[in-house]
């Protein structure tokens, strides 16, 4: 079985300082959830998010209090900053102004060809890529029965690159998500051989972690077996931490990407001889800021423990009231069950 992933080769951009397609690696982006007229707010999101390894940042620009925060909020942040705009050109226009990295607008739904033109030139001036994105449950309704729902996507999205590359603009990248998996992935696979742009990846309106995660990690993750996919967004009804760090568990479990440790931990059983489900948790929230690719295992007996233990980077074994902590392979000291998190954090920090 081959388990190398062969990725589609599309045209590099620039979203601010980061490249996106090309071969570039898969760029992990979020959306804030605060309101974007509150700058303090969004800010403070926006530095969380960059501090657990966002690398694009998406706000909603709903109106033009929202344009004009964008300034301010670009001063704030580090990563490149992304304005989603509907339906009002004047919007997109502020927001160029305001000095944002992207765009994210459907230039069907900006009007009549004038506005386009206007939006495009502004975008093509500043060197500002658009992302034309196509959600299923947002197409106007066919009359064609024969075209799925992920032709139609795929029909619109088309239409729309068509409009752009008429005003002379290949700042281009483009999604197609919808809730349903299979159309999903049909409609990436659709696209990606009749453009050559990047492709921005993800399931819409997932849901809330617990299914939301699961459902992403199939469309998203099958998406990349096939080598589909310049950069990727884990929609969750929930703070848009849990989007980044499912984005990068996704990429980890591929490996077409590692930032951050792995933590490989038992499901525990009657064996178990520690509160393994406490100890695996808070390891997990420890590791968060931690950057450097290892493996740290935390294992609940002496039974397989020291084995997955010592595969690891770092590792711990547990028994009763004891625990052996392994580092590369080697057993570097035996803890009390009281320090079992300390220890393991101290010799993973020492890497
Ligand atoms: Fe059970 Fe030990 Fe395996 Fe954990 S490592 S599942 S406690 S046998």
């Amino acid at each position: 079985m081959n388990t190398n992933i062969t990725r589609r080769i599309s045209k590099a951009i620039k979203i601010g300082g980061v490249t996106v397609g090309g071969g570039a690696p898969v760029v992990v982006q979020s959306m804030t959830k605060t309101d974007t007229r509150n700058t303090k707010a969004t800010v403070r999101q926006i530095k969380q998010l960059e501090d657990i390894g966002c690398e694009i940042i998406r706000v909603a620009v709903p109106d033009a209090e929202a344009a004009t925060a964008l300034v301010d909020i670009k001063k704030g942040i580090k990563i490149p900053l992304v304005a989603d705009i509907h339906f009002d050109f004047r919007l997109a226009l502020a927001a160029l102004e305001a000095g944002v990295d992207g765009l994210r607008l459907n230039p069907g739904n900006i009007g009549e060809p004038d506005k386009v033109r206007k939006v495009a030139l502004a975008a093509k001036k500043r060197g500002v890529p658009i992302r034309i994105g196509v959600n299923a449950g947002s197409l106007l309704k066919t009359s064609d029965k024969k075209l799925t729902v992920a032709d139609h996507m795929v029909a619109a999205a088309l239409a729309q690159v068509k409009l752009l590359e008429s005003l002379d603009f290949d700042l281009i990248k483009v999604s197609l998500k919808a809730f349903d998996v299979p159309t999903t992935v049909a409609a990436y696979q659709s696209i990606a051989d009749k453009i050559p742009y990047p492709l921005h990846i993800g399931i819409t309106e997932a849901g809330t972690p617990r299914s939301g995660v699961i459902r992403s990690a199939v469309g998203i993750g099958t998406l990349l077996w096939l080598g589909i996919g310049d950069t990727i967004r884990v929609s969750l009804t929930a703070s848009p931490k849990e989007e980044v760090i499912a984005a990068y568990e996704i990429l980890k479990s591929l490996d077409p990407r590692r930032r951050g440790p792995v933590l490989v931990s038992c499901p525990t059983c009657g064996r178990a001889e520690a509160d393994v489900v406490k100890l695996a948790r808070d390891v997990d929230r420890r590791l968060l800021k931690i950057d450097k690719p290892i493996r740290v295992a935390v294992m609940g007996c002496v039974v397989n423990g020291p084995g997955e233990a010592k595969d690891a980077d770092v590792g711990i074994a547990c028994g009763k009231g004891k625990g052996v902590i392994f580092k590369h392979g080697e057993k570097v000291a035996v803890v009390e069950e009281k320090d079992f998190l300390n220890a393991l954090m101290r010799e993973v920090q020492s890497l």
